[in-house]
């Protein structure tokens, strides 16, 4: 079939790179013809015409034909899009045309040449563009380069356009089958091969060999995910290499994962600090509620006592998304986008998500870095001083911040301690500090680990005690995280053996984490290992350690017991002055239990009241505390 030729014009052309922002330096005024095979752009001038021929977009690759929404393209006015698919690749080729009529025109004759060759488009498209400064979508706010469109296409018949969530009026129809509907929650996954997709909520830079560095919003394919915290995965690029597990969501149907407001996994608590530190009338973010399969809007307003308000978005049975019944919207991101602009019932109309939130620990530098080599570690001033030396503040490869630990010989059994530490990097949780690795080839040999700007619970308890005292609801998250640390290393089968509010220690936006896990076992101490010794917490052991030294995860249950205690007192001593032997004989023999504190709830008491069970056995394990604790401090909510 001999090329038709249909139309030719002059326009300013930029340069194809995949939905980046515009820049006046990579714009070029191109001639461009349309037949029936492809669209074509030429060197060329008004005067002379078209010259050598630059490039092309073949017909049947085309999926998207559109007009860019006007105002949003850094005074580029009478913009117009072609998606296409070249290879596996999805390259978006923006054209601005001289008038808006000239771009009405080619947008229709671009088009009618697809439909007379078949072509199906697809079903949505981004009517803004990926602005690179900002890493997001100008539409829609999402963070992905590649992510699915947020408006139907031109032609979307009315049943796709419900099923898939999008409003707005029918239009012409080019494809009528109805979509699937969507199943809730379960990973996306590419239909052919059953491929795992994850999003990244933070950049990574690979620091050993074999890592692969990742990139905020960027997709990658999980190849190997068997190993706990390091993954295996492939870029876009087809690099493969390890990435951290924690660094990463997988992306679900819902497709949220893919904005930078959603926060999956969050309580309310975590919600309120971070919002809080930010500070920001209007800063919101989306949460997973408390309610399973529920979602919570939490925003930041100086509007109203409490600071931070929790609505639920609510669906109708048809499926349709609200806040506030009288603006429900096919997809949450439809309603979000809807009070960016309106407050429609909220108490202000939301603005951004915070910008402060910091990156979580990894297991470990990289995937496979453990000796850390002492000249990659600089050295500043002193925390604190512990029984096993100095405490100093300290960067590694001068951007990361840690905490270092120089064991002073003698006081551990070094070599025992090195074996063990190495499982010991592998436990990971948000709420664990986490061990990043040894210099173990020197004396005193160094632990390095992630750095807690608040330094021990204890001491920051003291100092706040008397605004702290004032908000249970802070306590009482305190008690929550710590619960949830010690949880996750009951899951470990992990035994603590020192658990108490010294050995936590308080970071930004009030997080709570547990450290020296297991370290005790280590001390060469008699006077702190022995339960009859000086050293030795007793007032934080149950009656079966006093008695037999028996430790276990119900032990360390006791202990947190003694750590909420601690909590509700603002650090102070448990049994204040008596002296050990005292407490002994009293706890052991006579059944006595430390008395509530003044600040503390009765609800709250109860709880610690049955970690003092003397017999372990009724004592409940931290999965079931930390029920007790979360619904205590269950949400309420706005309507
Ligand atoms: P040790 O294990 O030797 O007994 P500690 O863990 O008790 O030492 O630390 C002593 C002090 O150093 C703590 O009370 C705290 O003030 C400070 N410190 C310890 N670890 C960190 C850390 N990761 N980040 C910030 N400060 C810390």
């Amino acid at each position: 079939m001999a090329n038709q030729y249909i139309k030719e014009g002059y326009m300013t052309k930029k340069s194809i790179n995949k939905r980046t922002i515009f820049s006046p330096d990579n714009f070029k005024a191109r001639w461009f013809t349309l037949d029936n095979v492809a669209l074509r752009y030429y060197d060329g001038s008004l005067e002379k015409g078209k010259t050598n021929e630059k490039g092309k977009v073949e017909i049947s690759s085309i999926k998207v034909v559109e007009e860019v929404e006007d105002g949003k393209l850094e005074g580029k006015l009478n913009t117009f899009q072609i998606g296409f698919h070249d290879s596996s690749e999805q390259h978006t080729l923006y054209i601005t045309a001289q008038t808006d009529d000239m771009r009405k025109d080619w947008v229709q004759a671009i088009r009618d040449v697809c439909q007379s060759q078949g072509v199906e488009f697809d079903l949505k498209y981004h009517s803004g563009v990926f602005q690179r400064n900002l890493k997001r979508f100008n539409c829609c706010d999402q963070i992905n380069k590649n992510s699915p469109g947020c408006q139907p296409t031109f032609n979307q018949p009315e049943n796709a356009r419900k099923q898939n969530g999008l409003a707005g009026s029918s239009t012409l129809s080019v494809r009528d089958t109805p979509l699937p509907p969507i199943p809730p929650n379960t990973p996306a996954r590419d239909p052919r091969n059953s491929k795992t997709f994850v999003i990244a909520l933070y950049d990574y830079q690979g620091a050993a060999d074999g890592d692969l560095s990742i990139t905020k919003g960027e997709e990658y394919e999980v190849i190997d995910n068997s190993k706990e915290h390091w993954w295996t995965a492939k870029n876009k690029k087809g690099e493969k290499g390890y990435i951290p597990a924690n660094y990463v969501e997988v992306v679900t149907s819902t497709g949220l994962e893919s904005y930078d407001w959603y926060h999956k996994n969050i309580t309310r608590h975590r919600a309120e600090e971070m919002l809080k530190a930010e500070g920001k009338e209007g800063c919101f973010i989306v949460r997973d509620s408390s309610t399973k399969g529920m979602y919570t809007v939490s925003i930041y307003t100086k509007e109203s006592g409490t600071m931070v308000l929790h609505y639920h978005i609510k669906q109708f049975n048809d499926g349709m998304f609200y806040i506030s019944e009288k603006f429900k919207f096919p997809t949450i991101p439809d309603v979000i986008k809807y009070h960016k602009c309106n407050s429609g019932g909220l108490v202000v109309r939301l603005r951004s998500p915070p910008t402060g939130t910091s990156q979580p620990s990894t297991a470990g530098f990289g995937h496979d870095i453990w000796e850390i080599d002492p000249t990659e570690l600089e050295l500043f001033e002193e925390l604190g001083r512990g029984q096993f030396g100095s405490v100093k503040r300290g960067k590694w490869r001068k951007n990361k911040s840690v905490a270092v630990k120089m064991m002073q010989q003698g006081m551990m059994n070094e070599d025992d301690f090195i074996d063990e530490a190495k499982t010991m990097k592998m436990l990971q949780h948000e709420n664990l500090v986490q061990l990043y690795g040894v210099c173990s080839k020197q004396r005193p040999i160094y632990i390095v680990i992630e750095y807690m700007k608040h330094g021990s619970l204890l001491n920051y308890l003291k100092r706040q005690r008397g605004v702290i005292l004032k908000k249970p609801n802070k306590l009482l998250d305190m008690c929550l995280q710590v619960c949830r640390a010690m949880k996750y290393l009951e899951s470990q089968s992990f035994i603590h053996r020192d658990l108490a509010a010294r050995n936590c220690l308080v970071g930004d936006n009030l997080v709570v984490k547990v450290g020296d896990f297991g370290l005790a076992r280590y001390v060469l101490d008699d006077e702190y290992t022995s339960s009859s010794g000086t050293k030795f917490p007793i007032k934080w052991a149950p009656p079966e350690v006093l008695g037999y030294t028996r430790f276990s995860s119900k032990s360390d249950v006791w202990a947190f017991g003694v750590l909420m205690w601690e909590i509700f007192t603002g650090g102070d001593m448990p049994y204040g002055k008596i002296k050990n032997q005292e407490v002994v004989e009293q706890v052991v023999h006579h059944g006595k239990r430390l008395e509530k504190p003044q600040a503390c709830p009765g609800e709250v008491y109860d709880i610690m009241m049955v970690c003092w069970e003397k017999d372990e056995r009724n004592r409940p394990g931290f999965a079931v505390l930390e029920n007790k604790l979360a619904n205590l401090s269950d949400d309420d909510y706005c309507s």
